[in-house]
């Protein structure tokens, strides 16, 4: 929100009416990690969704609302990348709570579920994949311990996944 006119524009008020409304509107959920957002207990951010330096609007309609946790641990990554890696990050786990070793078929059976059309290929060792309906993602390379992901106009996420075990067959 540092560069943010919109916010720093509003009274303490203001900024909580708007926090309380995107809280609703998100179904009281942190726009990155999808879980719920307790505002009694959690600190939250509100962020730019597209972010401003890339052309995304200065207005309500990119904003969202996330956990200051998560805000913070995304770094500079933008929140649909921030959402994604979160979504990969519960299936790694979720595998491995599993005793199982997380691998590209976690990742098709999370995404069967999804409302998102998933599609991938695997170009050499990285995989590529597209969510038809994600909104503008543009061009980013975003650090992460795990893997390594390069987000390319037209919603195509590449990631190469160093930890996966590609399982095509
Ligand atoms: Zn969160």
């Amino acid at each position: 929100m540092g560069n943010s006119r919109f916010l720093s524009a509003l009274s303490a008020t203001e900024y909580q009416q708007l926090t309380n409304k995107l809280w609703k509107m998100q179904s009281h959920k942190c726009f990155i990690c999808e879980e719920e957002i307790d505002l009694e207990l959690h600190d939250t951010n509100i962020d730019h969704i597209r972010p401003f330096v890339t052309g995304g609007k200065d207005e309500e309609s990119n904003f969202a609302l996330t956990h200051d946790r998560c805000n913070k641990a995304k770094q500079d990554a933008d929140l649909e990348v921030a959402k994604r890696i979160a979504r990969l990050d519960k299936i790694i786990k979720a595998a491995t709570q599993k005793g199982e070793s997380p691998s590209l078929k976690h990742v098709l059976i999370a995404n069967g579920g999804s409302k998102y059309d998933f599609r991938f290929r695997v170009v050499g060792n990285e995989l590529e994949y597209t969510f038809d309906k994600a909104d503008d993602i543009t061009k980013k390379d975003v650090k992460y311990s795990l893997m390594n992901y390069r987000v390319k106009k037209q919603h195509i996420l590449t990631c190469r996944l160093s930890i996966f075990t590609m399982m095509m067959s």
